[in-house]
């Protein structure tokens, strides 16, 4: 392997990198760890990358799939659907470099995706000029591509192109940059080598810093209807001009990843029917933000959309509050009063949590699917109804059938078409996207802006497992943008509490789905800046010599750690060499 000559000047939280000139090429560090994780098992026909599972594709092949794709969709959807495969690789590769380079420089971190393109055959990367520094929110990337692979399929498949054409790469350099930056980062070819360039040129730059970026947004938007009501071809990210959010910002879906796709694929082709939906799926998930989709892209899109969380309301309540009151129904109940069912006539109702309904509310609904109308509550006659009904669980109804808890006529009536929605860690490569969006929102709500977010706090973000879904994305997201300081990035402490961390975030995504713990944190963590200057004023205050401070610290660790070196060591952020080094000399002194 040949020796760095890469002439870089690093701090804490940036890079800078920069060409010498004429034949000194600055070399990226050395990819022996990412070579590594590229296991070949020819007796289980398996190769893997990591934890994943991988296949070795001809060039010939990749362009003959590129032909046919070409000539089946046409060059836009092609260039789309191949940006949105690129950046889900880069997304996930990101991922990667945190879980492998975690604890070390931000340069080293940022190899990994330039170094995972070239060891996976499509590109030998040259950098040209990279500053990124994420507390000035400084992000400028600029390589050479020396034969890529896409652009020579490209050639084979369609011949020389009139515009760059190496769509999957440029999706993947804007994937990996955006999830590993926590901001939406967007790459361009200024020159292509399918265009009939010596080689490829790429810039990757904020997406705000691009004046017409919408153009080459459009093609990471996961399908052309979702979120077309809201705001026509908006990306999956918007740029961060500080807008303050619209309330239907709510409501924006966001993702790329093939789960999220496949459940919204499906939500497309019920959509101009008005067959029962039930949607399945964790809590935190997004069912209400799939419901009101549902809803926007229907035929009924102009009628009103109602909800109604069946496990919030109090059981004695729950039918009153789905079929309405008939004045004097009882105690209390003065005045006639509609209820969902009614005030969702000619729109959708959505009913969350439909496994908690008591019999009578299961019985009275099943009456209102069956004849499309219902009856007040102390009522004698009924009123028709036309409302489409849209259920969601996040148990198993099928379960609860079995177990005469659920009507089983009820559940065939709402479970006309089922459509998972899949938890977040089924979806990691969704979490770049979902935190740039989130970002964007709550410094919109808050009125704040921050610079991004730190590489410590990336590596949280990318490996925490979310049991409570895109939710607790959201809320950790929201934290982050109150927590940290105006104007400065987003720190991990900002997003999570300490005791949040380490059992239960420092999980990786294995290709099922499942998640194992990493040894992400080993080191000691570079230290806020703002508690060393704390520290520091205080000593000197007290006057107290810096190697007084030293072994305070130093016998408090070991302390701290009853008498274990090592884990005292790791307190301190040193080896247990090194410890053991120094209580011999303060033994000595
Ligand atoms: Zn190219």
């Amino acid at each position: 392997m040949s020796t760095n000559k890469m002439n870089g000047r690093f701090e804490r939280a940036s890079i800078r990198i920069e060409a010498e000139g004429q034949g000194a090429v600055p070399r990226l560090s050395d990819l022996r760890d990412i070579a590594a994780r590229l296991r070949f098992a020819p007796e289980d026909g398996r190769i893997w990358i990591d934890d994943e599972r991988a296949v070795l594709l001809r060039a010939s092949v990749f362009a003959g799939l590129r032909r046919e794709l070409l000539e089946s969709l046409g060059a836009e959807k092609a260039r789309a659907l191949l940006t949105r495969v690129g950046y889900s690789a880069g997304a996930r590769d990101a991922t990667l470099a945190v879980n492998l380079r975690g604890s070390r420089q931000l340069t080293d971190v940022f190899a990994v995706g330039p170094q995972m393109h070239a060891l996976e055959g499509f590109v030998a990367v040259e950098p040209i000029r990279i500053e990124i520094d994420v507390e000035k929110g400084i992000h400028y990337v600029e390589q050479i591509w020396h034969d890529s692979m896409e652009a020579a399929a490209h050639i084979e498949a369609a011949g020389l192109a009139a515009e760059s054409v190496c769509w999957m790469q440029i999706g993947y350099a804007s994937g990996f940059n955006s999830a590993l930056f926590g901001r939406p980062i967007l790459f361009r070819e200024v020159a292509c080598r399918g265009a009939g360039d010596p080689h490829c040129q790429i810039i990757g730059k904020p997406v705000d810093e691009w004046c017409d970026a919408e153009e080459d947004l459009r093609f990471l938007t996961p399908g052309e209807f979702v979120n077309a009501s809201l705001v026509k071809r908006r990306a999956p990210f918007q740029d961060a001009a500080g807008a303050p959010a619209s309330p239907a910002d709510g409501d924006f879906m966001v993702g790329a990843s093939s789960g999220f796709l496949s459940a919204c694929g499906k939500l497309q082709q019920v959509a101009g029917t008005n067959a029962a939906v039930l949607l399945l799926g964790e809590t935190g998930v997004g069912k209400e933000r799939f419901a009101k989709m549902l809803h926007r892209v229907s035929l009924r899109a102009a009628g009103p959309f109602v909800a109604l969380n069946c496990a919030a309301i109090p059981e004695n309540l729950l039918e009153a509050e789905l079929f309405g009151v008939e004045r004097g129904a009882y105690t209390g109940a003065g005045e006639a009063r509609k209820g969902r069912f009614e005030r969702a006539d000619g729109g959708t109702l959505f009913l969350d949590e439909i496994g908690t309904l008591n019999e009578a509310s299961q019985a009275k609904l099943l009456r209102a699917l069956q004849e499309r109308e219902i009856e007040r509550v102390g009522g004698s006659s009924s009123k028709p109804v036309n409302v489409r009904v849209v259920a969601a669980t996040n148990v198993d109804l099928v379960a609860a059938v079995t177990a005469g808890r659920f009507r089983a006529d009820l559940y065939y009536r709402l479970n006309v078409f089922p459509i998972r929605i899949p938890p977040l860690r089924e979806r990691r490569d969704d979490i770049a996207l979902l935190v740039s969006h989130f970002l964007d929102k709550f410094m919109g709500l808050h009125g704040k802006r921050v610079s991004g977010f730190t590489h410590r706090a990336i590596a949280a973000l990318l490996s925490h497992a979310y049991p409570g879904n895109v939710r607790e994305l959201e809320n950790v997201i929201e934290r982050g943008v109150i927590m940290a300081p105006e104007g400065k990035a987003i720190d991990r402490h900002h997003l999570f509490e300490s005791d949040e961390l380490p059992a239960a975030s420092m999980l990786a995504m294995d290709p099922r789905g499942a998640v194992r713990p990493v040894n992400l944190v080993a080191e000691a963590d570079e230290p806020d800046e703002e508690a060393v200057q704390d520290i520091v004023a205080k000593a000197l205050d007290l006057a107290m010599p810096l190697r007084a401070l030293e072994r305070g610290a130093i016998r408090e660790a070991v302390k701290r750690a009853g008498g274990n070196l090592s884990h005292a060591a790791r307190l301190l952020g040193m080896s247990r060499a090194q410890l053991a080094y120094r209580l011999e000399k303060d033994k000595e002194e």
